[in-house]
């Protein structure tokens, strides 16, 4: 009984285990299925830019989920969507939440694949080209930046490993988080993320606009790039934001429509379709949409203003 009992109880444990490395195996392989989402294709090319490249989408529809069974389709989130960044150019898109503004920057730097249609550079459609080389000619400052658990210096240089650190200073300098880091006692050493200093939404938004200043790229997409910064650090960091866009193939994603009036065209986006598209005059003159927004907004900024 005694020795039946000992390999038995053994046995539990290692079942236990097994079971457990299981359900890991489980969720590794769901993640595997959820990043299979987007694959290189087999014969992918190196994205090759000779320049800022002119971007369009062409007839693009996306869904996030299959639906049921992976049958029917999945809610669509943007429909039959045609527009065109002309290299070097700015286009701004403006709409209510849940529009689908985030979506066409995550279509962009291929997080999902389109449903329908495509998204080009300079022709090349970016189903063709491999991830790692499109995303080296895009800097990207999402609505939710996520830090590397590694060292402010590491999270400001990732993109251009090859900085010095004078280089990743003046980044940090002209993001306006130079100042912040200068105070902690590691400076530029100090870990941040999950094991290390806790950094605001601002402050994270402040390290990505300092990669992508130091990055460079030819492509940038700024999402609601400063809507965490309080109204003084904001103002600062839009001219910054306006610098790194100069010259570059520009989409930016904006949530107050003060910083979209230099675009060289405005998208108004409402449930997944463009409802207007102009600069800022040809749609103040509209009298539509966007105009009524722009309204809103002065009369919101003024309300704040002299509260
Ligand atoms: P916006 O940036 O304009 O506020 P998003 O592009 O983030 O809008 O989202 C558009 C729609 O897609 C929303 O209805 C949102 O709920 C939905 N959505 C966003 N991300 C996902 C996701 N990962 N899975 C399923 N639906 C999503
Ligand atoms: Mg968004």
């Amino acid at each position: 009984m005694i020795q039946l009992y000992i390999p038995l109880n053994f046995l539990g444990v290692i079942y236990r285990e097994i079971k457990q490395s299981l359900t890991d195996l489980d969720k590794m392989f769901q993640l595997l299925e959820r990043e299979r989402e987007v694959q290189d294709a087999p014969d992918a090319r190196e994205l090759q830019l000779a320049g800022p490249p002119t971007l369009r989408f062409e007839n693009v529809s996306f869904a996030y989920e299959r639906g049921q069974a992976g049958a029917e389709p999945g809610r669509p989130i943007l429909r039959n969507l045609s527009f065109e960044i002309p290299a070097g150019h700015t286009v701004a898109v403006v709409g209510p939440s849940g529009a689908g503004k985030s979506t066409l920057a995550r279509l962009l730097y291929r997080f999902y694949d389109v449903g329908d249609g495509a998204i080009t550079l300079d022709g090349t459609d970016i189903r063709s080209v491999t991830q790692a080389s499109l995303r080296r000619a895009i800097g990207i400052v999402p609505q939710d930046t996520v830090l590397f658990n590694d060292t402010v210096a590491y999270n400001i240089g990732y993109g251009r490993p090859d900085a010095s650190q004078a280089e990743i200073e003046a980044a940090a300098q002209a993001a306006r988080i130079h100042e912040f880091i200068a105070s902690t006692p590691l400076g530029y050493a100090t870990m941040v993320g999950e094991r290390g200093l806790k950094l605001s939404g601002g402050e994270k938004q402040r390290v990505a606009i300092a990669r992508t200043l130091l990055k460079n790229p030819p492509i940038v997409i700024f999402d609601e790039a400063t809507s965490a910064l309080d109204s003084a650090n904001e103002r600062a960091i839009q001219a910054e934001l306006r610098r790194a866009a100069s010259g570059k193939t520009a989409l930016v994603i904006a949530h107050r429509l003060s910083t979209v009036v230099d675009a060289d065209q405005i998208l108004v986006l409402e449930a997944g379709r463009i409802v207007e598209r102009g600069t800022h005059g040809q749609l103040l003159a509209q009298q539509g949409r966007y105009a009524s927004m722009w309204a809103l907004q002065q009369s919101g900024a003024e309300a704040a203003t002299t509260a």
